[in-house]
């Protein structure tokens, strides 16, 4: 039987990030892994924060695990904040990046995270599945998207095509994607690499228990033959690496 894409509750590809994401009261953060420090997930060592749950739903998303609500870990925004903007300093963290799942989908929540790492003198990087016209526009009428936009430096914007991989610029998974300055911190760097690309860094922790995680960005082959015989990847809790 062949299902189709937006039958299975996945939009065509024409359609990923144009449905407003919806409103967001602030009150529950929902979550699934906060690394205090990475070099892997944007410029320099930064933290790491994936959201759970993602509208999007772009076919091949590397992260389709963290789609559905249900299983996330869930507290209080502010609280959750204070904490990881603490270990993120405390692992010399130059910033925090924004990823999911949709932090855009959670904007109110999301905002006050972004927010907490700015007061301590921090970046903030984010990942959105929306297009950021579309987010400006939304923005203009949701002051949780718009909170979110203001508390953000660097953004790379757009739906994951599997179609248009990217092969030149860093951070993303495909060449429709943008990387975009919205403050000075990161306007220097963003001109750099539009203008000679840079490679993408993967990194793999193994855990005392043998358990593998993994995060950035690489091709499913290279990933495959890294990680050939490491057992089972945290990232995507239910598969054997063959
Ligand atoms: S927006 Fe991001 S997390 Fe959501 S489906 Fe697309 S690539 Fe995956």
């Amino acid at each position: 039987m062949i299902v189709h894409a937006e039958a299975a509750g996945v939009p065509a590809e024409t359609a990923l990030g144009a449905t407003e994401p919806p409103p967001s009261d602030g009150a529950v953060l929902r979550w699934s892994r906060f690394l205090a420090a990475t070099e892997a997930e944007g410029p320099g060592r930064r933290a790491a924060l994936w959201v759970q749950g993602c509208n999007v739903r772009c076919p091949g998303c590397f992260n389709p695990h963290l789609w559905a609500a249900r299983g996330a870990l869930t507290g209080d925004p502010a609280e959750l904040a204070d904490r990881w903007v603490a270990d993120a300093v405390a692992a010399g963290a130059s910033g925090i990046t924004l990823l999911g799942g949709e932090p855009f989908d959670q904007a109110a929540q999301v905002a006050q995270v972004a927010a907490a790492f700015r007061e301590a003198g921090l970046s903030v990087m984010a990942f959105t599945g929306y297009g950021f016209e579309d987010l400006c526009r939304w923005a203009a009428k949701r002051a949780d998207i718009a909170d979110l936009l203001a508390a953000t430096d660097l953004l790379c914007d757009g739906p994951y095509l599997r179609a248009r991989p990217e092969t030149r610029r860093p951070w993303i998974g495909s060449a429709n994607q943008g990387i975009r300055a919205l403050s000075p911190v990161y306007a220097a760097e963003v001109r750099e690499i539009a203008a000679h690309g840079r490679p993408d860094t993967v990194e793999v922790r193994v855990s005392p228990d043998g358990t593998v995680s993994v995060n950035g960005w690489a091709s499913d082959a290279a990933l495959s033959a890294l990680l050939d015989d490491l057992g089972v990847r945290a990232d995507r809790p239910q598969e054997r690496v063959a």
